[in-house]
């Protein structure tokens, strides 16, 4: 196995010496990977394309080239759009009217939460079996570390990642994006560069000069806070970072001017840490009488979500699913869960996802004890894309937030949402 050239066909996975012509000398695929660090790479980011659509195509495939968006319901925002969708300029988190003013021919197909978890941990376990190394970002998405897998599955990591994404196209039938560098910043930039059906290298040697032109607000961390500020400093761009010395921007900006100056140059010193799957958070208590009443039943639960919220951010984990937990009167255990659209470490959605679950059963038996626990953890990393709004952008979370730095200083009573009093 040298691979002293990196060379490799994506389809059948011929790894020559030399590659000289545009298609694989072996099966004739256009798809051919070269990179003078390809067989040397081991960090690895994998992003589903289009996940929600792509499922409900490969479910109904005369919409194979319909323009497809998923959403509606009561947020009023596309979830998901396919490739066909967004042409149009369809995108994520758009108002649902807009979308259909852009696209009125657009199919619109209400999310199915329960079947894209089940998918997304079909994809998981393919990506286990390659590595025991995969920290999931999200529902679709997740870091690998390949390194010395070597000997294990008898190719370099490119080719067990190129291999892997041919699997979850067969036997999943969804396509997937693949960015392979040294670290995870630079892999989980590499994934949507050639999107879809991608594999995108950034080597060692390139990373500062390929990182130099992008714009300031896609280093990893950057907030539009923090992104506004650099802008108003003349930074725009990682280049502009570049130029600057580590301790001009410690100066400037503390401790995250450590971090720009490393990230401008490529260096994330970061591992891919699996978080356990059986893994969960959960909080439960028993109501001072045994009561059938909502409205008690709905109250109890929000310490809960708030005990439950704090556990993840202290982890900094969000659940994809949350789970309602009942005891009757005569001690039978009933538990009710549901996926949510995006995971979550803000007691407010946790409070607000149990609240339809606690409806169907409230109103009959009395129960003695309700629980709430968060499952399907996943870390909790700001991912920079514009759809994929930072938590901390958000005021009821920079709210929570305010409040858990007090009452870690004050003690646990100190400042309760108005739910609590
Ligand atoms: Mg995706």
């Amino acid at each position: 196995m040298s691979h002293a050239l990196g060379h490799m066909c994506r389809d059948c996975l011929a790894a020559p010496a030399e590659m000289p012509e545009e298609r694989c000398p072996e099966c004739g695929s256009p798809r051919v990977l070269s990179h003078p660090e390809l067989h040397r790479l081991a960090i690895a980011h994998i992003d589903c394309d289009a996940f929600y659509a792509a499922i409900e195509k490969r479910d109904c495939p005369d919409l194979v080239d319909r323009p497809v968006i998923i959403g509606g319901g009561r947020r009023g925002v596309v979830a998901a759009a396919c490739y066909v969708a967004r042409v149009y300029g369809i995108r994520s988190a758009m108002p649902m009217f807009k979308a259909l003013e852009v696209c009125p021919d657009a199919v619109v197909i209400r999310p199915d939460m329960a079947k894209y978890a089940a998918v997304g941990s079909q994809v998981r376990a393919l990506m286990r079996a390659a590595t025991p190394l995969v920290e999931p970002l999200s529902i679709d998405e997740a870091f690998l570390d390949l390194g010395g897998t070597e000997l294990l599955h008898r190719r370099s990591p490119a080719g067990t990642l190129a291999r892997l994404a041919l699997d979850i196209e067969r036997t999943i039938g969804i396509g997937v994006s693949i960015g392979l560098s040294y670290n995870k910043f630079l892999a989980k930039t590499a994934s949507d560069l050639d999107k879809p059906r991608g594999f995108a290298v950034i080597g060692c040697a390139e990373a500062r000069q390929f990182l130099a032109p992008r714009p300031i607000g896609t280093i990893y961390g950057v907030g539009r806070a923090l992104e506004a500020r650099l802008r108003r400093d003349g930074i725009s761009t990682i280049g502009d970072l570049q130029t600057i010395d580590e301790a001009t921007l410690i100066r400037r900006y503390g401790a995250v001017g450590h971090q720009l100056h490393r990230f401008a140059r490529g260096r994330d010193d970061r591992k891919v840490s699996p978080v356990q799957r059986a893994k969960s958070v959960s909080s439960e208590t028993t109501l001072v009488a045994d009561s059938a009443d909502s409205a008690v039943l709905s109250r109890a639960m929000w310490p809960l979500c708030e005990d439950v919220a704090r556990r993840l951010k202290a982890r900094d984990v969000l659940g994809q699913r949350v789970t309602l937990k009942l005891k009757t009167a005569d001690f039978r255990l009933m538990t009710r869960s549901r996926t949510l659209a995006r995971p979550t470490n803000l007691a407010e959605e946790l409070f607000q996802a149990v609240q339809p679950l606690l409806a169907r059963e409230a109103g009959g038996e009395a129960f003695r004890l309700v629980g709430v626990g968060a499952e399907e953890l996943c870390a909790a990393e700001r991912a920079p894309q514009p759809d994929l709004l930072a938590p901390e952008d958000r005021p009821d979370a920079r709210l929570e937030r305010a409040i858990d730095r007090v009452r870690r200083k004050a003690g646990k009573t100190a400042i309760m949402k108005g739910r609590s009093l």
